[in-house]
Order: C-alpha cells, then structure tokens, then sequence
C-alpha cells in the first residue's frame, strides 16, 4: 500500500477525524467503482460544506482505511489523509464549486465510455435518464486531471443542465445529492448507454419529446414510498 506522506502541506496524521463521516462513506462506496469498470480506474468523492473526501490515487477500491481517505478543501489544497488524493480534484473540485452536489462519481465503465470513444451524447432514450436530466452531454475531451477537462465537464453539465457528462475518450460522471444516489445513477446511466449502443446496432432508437419527457419529471416528483397523507 503507498502511503504519500511526501506533500508538505499535509501531516500524514492530520486530524484524523476531520471528515470522519464522509471519508467512511468513500471507504464504503469506493468498491463500487470495482463493479462498473475494470482495474483501479475512476474515483467518487463525497462534500461536507467546503471540505471533499476523496478517493485516493492510483490504488484498488478496497485498500484503504478512512484515516488514508485524503481530504482536500474546494480550492484542492489538501488537508488530511495519509494517502495523496485522486488526479482528477480538479475536475472534483470544479463541479463542488459550480453545482454543489453532495457526492460525485467518476466510472471508466464500459458502455458510457464507448459512446465517450464515439464521441456521442445521450439522448432521452429511455426515461429513467430523468435521473439525471433530459440528456447526458458530452463534454470535450482534454488530458485527464487537468483544469481544462475541468471546465470542459462543468460547462457540458451546465449548458445541458444535467447531473451527469460523458467525457469524450474517456469515461462518465454523475453527481448527486449523496454518495449512494451517485453511485444508482451512475449504474442507470451506465445501463442506458447500454440499451441505446444495442438498440442501435439494430435500429434507429427513438428518442422521447422534451413534452414526454416534461410528464416524466413531473411523475418523478411523487414516485416511490410517500409519508402518508393525513
Ligand atoms: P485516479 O486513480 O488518480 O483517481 O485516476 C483514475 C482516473 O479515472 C483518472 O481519470
Ligand atoms: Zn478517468
């Protein structure tokens, strides 16, 4: 396991209960990461105010303890965590600023990441896309971790006013309201992608009206277990 206790702006041992919440549920939600795509690809983060815990770099979804989960403030200056945090803070970091979500999921899986290689958008193909907005975008392709990609992917989601982007060549993100809607979207998202490439090979998918996708999220809005009326 490596251990990153080079940095100076952070002692290895720096608070260790700073974030404790949420540095376990990026211990507890990272083996997801694990299901959607393979090898030590991909990274989630979970937001406490203007704190993150992230997911650290470079090492297998189950190898890390909450004491290592790095914690970094919304201008990516670490704080805690004895391992160094994930390449793409930037991109982490930029969408915290812009949308405040609670949680964001970043996935190589395979079927967002073939339309990323076709350079394609999804469309409303199917209405559970509802979850994250009337289409996912793709957002422009830039080398992996940089503040480009950043921007890139902070104005694909705001132009299309969606929780989630494709990014061109390179995989998927979706935020959420917290880390476990995060990840159920990411895996709807994911899942589409799959119904529209398959239907594709067969036909033209039909695509639902912004009119039928309008009653969707309007039905969203009472769907599921609703405290009683009194
Ligand atoms: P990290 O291991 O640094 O999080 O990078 C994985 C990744 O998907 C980069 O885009
Ligand atoms: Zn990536």
């Amino acid at each position: 396991m490596t251990r990153d206790d080079s940095d100076a702006d952070v002692d290895p041992d720096a608070d260790p209960e700073l974030l404790r919440g949420a540095r376990e549920a990026v211990v507890e939600h990272a083996p997801a990461l694990a299901e959607l795509t393979p090898a030590r690809t991909g990274n989630l983060s979970v937001r406490d105010g203007d704190r993150v815990a992230v997911t650290p770099t470079g090492v297998p979804y189950d190898s890390f303890d909450a004491a290592d989960v790095p914690v970094v403030s919304l201008d990516g200056a670490r704080l805690a965590g004895r391992m160094a945090p994930s390449s793409e803070v930037p991109m982490h970091t930029g969408i915290y600023q812009h949308d405040r979500p609670g949680a964001i999921v970043h996935t190589h899986s395979p079927w967002a990441t073939t339309m990323a290689t076709l350079g394609r958008k999804l469309p409303p193909v199917h209405y559970m896309i509802a979850a994250v907005g009337r289409e996912v975008p793709l957002a422009d392709y830039a080398p992996y971790g940089t503040e480009e990609l950043a921007a890139n992917v902070v104005a694909a989601m705001a132009e299309a006013d969606s929780d989630a982007a494709i990014l061109a060549n390179h995989g998927l993100v979706v935020t959420g309201p917290d880390v476990e809607t995060a990840v159920e979207n990411t895996r709807h998202v994911e899942d589409i992608c799959r119904l529209y490439l398959r239907a594709s090979a067969v036909g033209e998918p039909h695509v639902l009206s912004d009119e039928q996708m309008a009653a969707v999220e309007e039905r969203f809005e009472s769907y599921g277990q609703q405290p009683d009326a009194e």
